[in-house]
């Protein structure tokens, strides 16, 4: 059989355990959650590894058949209508029947909810499933999930429900999220839920508003917070990967990269990747262009951000005063930045608002009691300051 080699340096999520690496721990900890029939939250700032935590652990859990939910894929707007959930919950279906041939019989189930052929659901004809679409409701979610629970029992399998950037959910107009959790509490004993959650204040939340809303008795969400590597794993994980590549690379190279990514895996495993890249078909390397390009990335989520937010024009002039500051300061230095600066006139509860948002979403790290900083690795600070004078620029 074919297979692909080793390869660290990969910028899409991991699936295997070779692939991955460190994070043996959390591993073994989500494997521990799932089989105790517990919920999980995975939870750290994009690009930590979380999806190829859950993706490198169910791959080596046999007996689970998985439906995944990728929120992540929803896009830049504010809110959504319940139909666009259900299409991606939908499509999340159509891949585990095609995946999971005993399941087949679930595709009956849901075409005769929707009014259209199992062919069309398996084919994701979405000429007609379109029109049906406005019809579909949690509760047709819910039952849908029963019914692949009861089928994934029935062949000795658990399910797992994999909801991918679950803090999205709270953009869908519709989807009732307390009673789909509670309906798989209650009714699905062999399925268990995974999340997971870049933003990881809204995804808190979420959790919290269902665990408060009728308590799990019994059951819970254990959080798995994956942190960036420290130096020493850095180094590590550049090393393997180059050696994997069978490139020679000078240490002050790997020890600049290590200090302007701050242990950040997906920039690690970016610039690892360039730099392989150039050095193998001998294009000129210039660390600064990996940064470039990772800053963009940055950048872009940032202005996304603003354009869906309330206050842009503050959030921008807060990640610019801390900038003045010299990338930290308190609450109070950054109100007195902001309000000489920016002619605003902003007092402190408001100003801590707005910060607290800030640090939901990872923009801003909480440093101590009022104390605040931009992100360290290099790339952030320069997608968010490029991002926020830009909005001042375009929006004077
Ligand atoms: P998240 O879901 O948290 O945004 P991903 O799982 O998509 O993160 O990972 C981001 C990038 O970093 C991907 O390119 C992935 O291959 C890489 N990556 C993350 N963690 C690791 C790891 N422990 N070992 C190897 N590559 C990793
Ligand atoms: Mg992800």
């Amino acid at each position: 059989m074919f297979r692909w080699r080793k390869i660290l340096f990969d910028t899409r999520p991991k699936t295997e355990r070779k692939d991955f690496f460190d994070r043996e721990r959390e591993i073994e900890e989500l494997k521990d959650v799932i089989r105790h029939k517990d919920f999980a939250a995975v939870l750290g700032i994009r690009r930590i590894g979380k999806t190829s935590l859950v993706k490198v652990t169910l791959n080596e859990l046999p007996d689970y058949a998985t439906l995944t939910l990728n929120l992540g894929r929803l896009g830049s707007k504010k809110s959504y209508p319940m139909e666009t959930f259900s299409k991606l919950f939908l499509e999340g279906a159509a891949e585990f029947l095609r995946k999971y041939t005993f399941a087949g019989k679930v595709s009956k189930i849901i075409a005769n909810r929707l009014g259209v052929n199992p062919e069309d659901i398996l084919e994701l004809n979405w000429l007609k499933i379109s029109v049906k679409l406005r019809e579909f409701k949690t509760e047709d979610v819910n039952e849908i999930t029963r019914a692949l629970d009861s089928i994934a029992r029935d062949n000795k399998k658990g399910l797992v429900i994999f909801i991918d950037e679950v803090q999205n959910l709270k953009k869908v107009n519709g989807f009732d999220t307390g009673s789909f959790f509670h309906d798989v509490y209650e009714w699905c004993e062999n399925t268990v839920i995974i999340v997971s959650g870049s933003v990881v204040g809204v995804t808190e939340e979420i959790l919290n508003q269902v665990e408060e809303e009728k308590p799990f008795y019994g059951r819970k969400f254990f959080r798995i917070k994956l942190e960036r590597f420290d130096e020493t794993k850095s180094e590590e994980f550049l090393r393997r990967g180059f050696e994997e590549e069978g490139i020679k690379v000078r240490e002050e190279i790997i020890g600049e990269a290590v200090r302007l990514f701050d242990g950040i895996p997906g920039w690690l495993a970016l610039f690892g990747r360039s730099y392989s890249y150039s050095v193998k078909h001998s294009h000129p390397i210039d660390i600064r262009v990996v940064v470039k390009e990772a800053a963009k990335q940055v950048s872009k989520e940032f202005t996304r951000f603003l354009s869906n937010s309330n206050s842009p024009r503050r959030y921008a002039e807060i990640i610019l005063s801390l900038s003045r500051l010299g990338n930290k300061g308190t609450l109070s230095e950054i109100r007195d930045v902001m309000n000489s600066l920016y002619k605003e006139n902003i007092g402190d509860s408001r100003l801590y608002e707005l910060l607290k948002t800030l640090v939901a979403y990872g923009f801003v790290i909480k440093t101590g009691e009022g104390k605040y900083s931009l992100p360290i690795d290099l790339p952030s600070r320069l997608g968010l300051k490029h991002s926020a004078k830009m909005w001042l620029k375009r929006m004077p």
